[in-house]
């Protein structure tokens, strides 16, 4: 019996096993398929994590939480967590290998990934000119000319912010209307360096892996294809939300979530159901930040220490 199954390896995942293990929780086992780190690993830049001089990359802003935590007892097990269930106070988990777990209380902290709007080079540069994330990359094009990609609430106001940083921003979308509601449609008319280009799909990055991006090719309706040539390209076409596990076989959920597929959690990160706490990108109203998803993690391990404590009484 575990005292505390930790799902996911990203910063969430890691500062909950290192804060749980430190904090004397003692069979503490973070689960994670790959290595852990989680999705900053993928970019080649980050400057806003607090203390960091420099621009680094992901991984190597990553590469010491994982011996951190298992200097205090933290175990990691590569696998996945395809099931977490309850029975009575006991929480079963499911692995993809076919081994199963029990935990007395669970940290789920799986993220969220940004959908990918399907275009040649876009996985490729993601991290490397392409991003999906205005506040994490927008600072890296202040004065330089960019493209947004997407059309619903999200896109437009990320296209905003990035417009009060960017000289100019194109914003791209494959319909001949937003789906942003129309006061946000509306508000984009304040900005007057923002050009909007509807009936437009990304066809290709231009680039190479020397000058990283340069471009983005685009296929517009009765007109065909035009280059822009800018040097970055965010793409808001949706999140998949990383809650399979949370789900049984009906698709029904173990704990409370928003229309989005996002774990509804209390500012302590304690989900609908005692002893699951939710962490980081996977939880609602998360600003999927890396400095964010650390401290839910602090305060989900902080809860899950008081919550055995309570138990033990
Ligand atoms: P994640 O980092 O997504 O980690 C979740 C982990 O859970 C993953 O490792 C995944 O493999 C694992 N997992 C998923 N499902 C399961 C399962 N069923 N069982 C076991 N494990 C599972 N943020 C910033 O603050 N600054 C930046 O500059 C910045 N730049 C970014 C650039 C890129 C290219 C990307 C993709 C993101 C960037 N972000 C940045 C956002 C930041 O990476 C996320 O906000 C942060 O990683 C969220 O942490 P997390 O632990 O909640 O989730």
């Amino acid at each position: 019996m575990l005292d505390l199954a930790v799902v996911g390896g990203g910063p969430a995942g890691l500062t909950a096993g290192l804060y749980a293990s430190r904090g004397g929780l003692k069979e503490v086992v973070l689960f994670e398929p790959g290595m852990p780190g989680g999705q900053i690993t993928q970019s080649s830049e980050i400057e806003n994590y607090p203390g960091q001089l420099s621009v680094i990359s992901g991984i190597e802003l990553m590469q010491n939480w994982l011996p951190q935590a298992e200097r205090f007892g933290m175990k990691h097990e590569l696998d996945e967590i395809v099931r977490v269930e309850k029975q009575g106070e006991t929480f079963l988990l499911t692995a993809a290998s076919g081994k199963t777990h029990e935990a007395q209380s669970v940290i789920f902290a799986t993220g969220s990934v940004p959908k990918r709007a399907g275009f040649e080079g876009e996985e490729e540069f993601l991290g490397r000119g392409i991003s999906t994330c205005a506040t994490c990359d927008g600072f890296f094009y202040r004065g330089k000319e960019v493209a947004v990609i997407g059309g619903g609430d999200a896109a437009l106001e990320e296209a905003m912010f990035l417009a009060k940083m960017c000289k100019k921003v194109y914003l791209i979308h494959r319909r001949d209307s937003f789906r942003a509601p129309p006061a946000t449609v509306e508000r984009l008319k304040e900005c007057e360096n923002l050009e909007q280009m509807l009936n437009a799909r990304p066809v290709k990055v231009l680039g190479d892996a020397k000058s990283g991006v340069t471009g983005i090719r685009l296929a517009i309706d009765s007109q065909g294809e035009r280059d822009l040539l800018v040097p970055g390209v965010f793409i808001f076409v949706g999140r998949t939300v990383k809650n399979g596990a949370l789900q049984d076989d009906r698709g029904n959920f173990l704990c409370a979530v928003e229309s989005n597929g996002e774990v509804i959690v209390d500012l302590k990160m304690h989900t609908s159901v005692d002893g699951l706490f939710a962490a980081g990108d996977v939880r609602a109203l998360s600003p999927k930040q890396v400095v964010c998803a650390a401290a839910d993690g602090a305060i989900a391990a902080l809860e899950a220490i008081a919550y055995h404590e309570r138990k033990a009484r």
